[in-house]
């Protein structure tokens, strides 16, 4: 059994990266520049933006930090999101969400130019996902391919299963597996018999939210499980899948913390640059 270090991978993504970021500059262009948009005082939601600009700045990606306050207006968000779709220092616009409860985050984040949508998760971005075409994929998805990818997993006619079926994880998961010519089963909360779904998985992903509902013996041997969750419980940090028995079974698989969780970012670190090449 091998256990996927994420953290090492995501370290390998960022150094990449910033020698990209480093070429890209001395060959005459701007540095990318990544735009946060932080609506209101949550706590959590103020780390992950913190982690994010101090990610941009390791790699040397201009970060742009703006915030606005828990009572702003959906005009005042759509505002701010229209004057950097127009600024061409920023080439990438991540709204944090979830917003304070009175403004609607998906629909905010459709006014972000295409261009523009390094998280991925506007309905452009999908529909070109979804057809294949090029675009902006969104980052968790991409960070649990880049996994597999590194670990050499032959996805060509795959079995392969997503329990989970959300626009932020599930669905463009199944879809980027379907490119990589996977045959995909993308499970949810009404899938019958999910035990006897997962057992056929020779990749399987759980992006549930659910502490430990994949069990050890749920899962085929030799199997690479991917767990996207990230729960809490009993204090601890952890994810969708019985971790102490996956092991004896998976032949590959990520743990929760230190496994999807630290891609996420260095995804998006790789989706702003690619949309500052793109504009060019
Ligand atoms: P979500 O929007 O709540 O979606 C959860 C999905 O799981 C839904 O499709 C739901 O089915 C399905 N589900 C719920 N209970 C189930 C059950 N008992 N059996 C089978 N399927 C079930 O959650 P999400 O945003 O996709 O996030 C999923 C997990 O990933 C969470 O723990 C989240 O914290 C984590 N996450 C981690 C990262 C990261 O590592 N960077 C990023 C994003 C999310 P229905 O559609 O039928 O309701």
């Amino acid at each position: 059994m091998t256990l996927i270090d994420g953290k090492a991978i995501a370290q390998q993504v960022r150094n990449e990266v910033r020698e990209q970021v480093a070429e890209w500059v001395a060959a005459g262009h701007d540095a990318p520049g990544l735009a946060t948009v932080l609506v209101g005082d949550d706590a959590a939601s103020a780390v992950y933006v913190g982690n994010k600009q101090k990610a941009c700045a390791e790699v040397a990606i201009q970060g742009f930090d703006h915030r606005l306050p828990v009572d702003a207006t959906e005009d005042d968000v759509k505002r701010l999101l229209h004057e950097l779709n127009a600024d061409p220092k920023v080439s990438g616009i991540l709204l944090q969400l979830p917003p304070p409860k009175h403004l609607d985050g998906p629909k905010l984040t459709e006014e972000i130019a295409p261009g523009k949508d390094v998280d991925g998760l506007t309905p452009i971005s999908t529909g070109l996902l979804h057809k294949n075409l090029p675009g902006l994929r969104p980052c968790t998805p991409l960070g649990c391919m880049e996994l597999l990818k590194r670990h050499d997993v032959d996805l060509q006619g795959a079995e392969a299963v997503v329990v989970g079926r959300s626009d932020l994880v599930g669905k463009p998961i199944s879809a980027l597996l379907l490119q990589a010519n996977a045959t995909v089963t993308t499970a949810h909360s009404r899938t019958r018999d999910l035990d006897e779904v997962c057992r056929r998985a020779d990749v399987l992903v759980a992006a549930v939210g659910v502490a430990h509902l994949i069990k050890g013996d749920w899962v085929k041997e030799g199997a690479a499980v991917i767990d996207v969750g990230m729960n809490r419980l009993d204090g601890k940090l952890t994810g969708d899948v019985e971790f102490d028995s996956a092991v004896e079974r998976a032949g590959l698989i990520t743990p929760v913390p230190g496994g999807v969780g630290p891609l996420t970012v260095a995804m998006l670190l790789r989706n702003t640059l690619q949309a500052a090449k793109d504009a060019a």
